[in-house]
């Protein structure tokens, strides 16, 4: 199934609550094929809240040197979204991915860029930013193309207006879906969606979601990226750092809560990064569904 049937072409919905499509991102696991089974196994847990698409990163910290076995394992089962990053590689490496992805029978892709690497010497690509590679996907294939979108502001960005105007030339480029990054503010996402739709963007915006489950994911997470910490968020995990389990309940309440809100407003999309784990994302769901 295309983005575009999945949600839908228009934003009428927003605004309006209704339910939203779910989806689910994971990433090729660490030790490669030998965990494939376990991260199935997890997918399995999730399957029951019909997910619309399964995305699977590439690049980005995980093992991808079997990652196209795996992109085939999930299409078996699930509406597999692939994402795939331009940076780094050439005309001729791309064209020959997306060709395979599409002969695989796969309907999307995820079109990203891609973080540039410290030594920029080390990488020649044809590509400098996500629109150019829609662009060349929209031609050379019929693949639905979502991208990624900022509420915060993209990190190398000089501000969120900057970055809108940037989104608009994926979106004008081909992109039938954005997908954001993982935020924990709703009032940073909705702003978002005003100031996007203001300068005539008119295609789904998906929102990014990480259920909460350890402090250092958490600092992790924002020390690469612009994301807010709520007052609400930052006393949870201050009051729960020493205990795992507690904490682990507390992300699950939250992420409710945050799902609850994202509702209420007519989200179109809700986008768990997994991060391989089944557990607070059912929750949540079951929480919510
Ligand atoms: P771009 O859209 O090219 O934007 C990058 C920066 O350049 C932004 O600051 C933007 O404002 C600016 N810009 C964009 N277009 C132009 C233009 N035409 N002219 C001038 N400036 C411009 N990374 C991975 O390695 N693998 C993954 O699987 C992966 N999945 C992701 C999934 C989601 C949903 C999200 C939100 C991010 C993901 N990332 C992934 C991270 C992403 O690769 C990085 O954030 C990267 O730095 C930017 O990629 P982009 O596609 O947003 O780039």
């Amino acid at each position: 199934m295309k983005l575009s049937e999945i949600y839908g072409n228009n934003t009428a919905s927003e605004g309006n609550s209704h339910n939203p499509a779910i989806s689910f991102e994971v990433f090729p696991p660490k030790k490669g094929e030998e965990e494939f089974g376990i991260l199935l196994d997890e997918l399995n847990q999730l399957k029951r809240f019909n997910p619309a698409l399964v995305s699977l990163t590439y690049g980005a910290g995980g093992n991808n040197n079997s990652s196209m076995k795996l992109v085939e394992l999930l299409n078996r089962d699930f509406n597999v979204m692939p994402h795939f990053t331009c940076v780094c590689n050439d005309r001729a490496g791309v064209e020959l991915h997306i060709k395979e992805i599409e002969t695989m029978g796969i309907n999307n892709i995820l079109a990203l860029r891609g973080d540039i690497p410290q030594d920029k010497s080390l990488c020649k690509t044809d590509f400098k930013h996500a629109n150019e590679l829609i662009e060349f996907i929209k031609a050379k294939t019929d693949l639905s193309i979502g991208c990624a979108g900022y509420p915060e502001g993209h990190i190398e960005s000089l501000s969120i207006a900057d970055d809108i105007q940037n989104l608009k030339k994926k979106v004008d480029a081909g992109a039938a879906a954005i997908y954001t990054q993982l935020f924990f503010d709703n009032e940073k996402f909705f702003s978002y969606i005003e100031a996007v739709r203001k300068i005539g963007i008119n295609v789904p915006i998906i929102a990014g979601l990480m259920p909460v489950i350890s402090t250092k994911q958490i600092e992790r997470m924002t020390s690469m990226a612009k994301i807010s910490i709520p007052k609400k968020l930052s006393e949870g995990l201050e009051k729960y750092k020493d205990s795992p389990s507690a904490l682990k309940e507390f992300g699950i309440e939250f992420g409710t809560q945050q799902c609850c809100g994202l509702i209420e407003q007519g989200v179109q999309g809700l986008h768990f990064y997994t991060l391989n784990k089944s557990y607070s994302t059912a929750k949540i769901l079951e929480n919510i569904l």
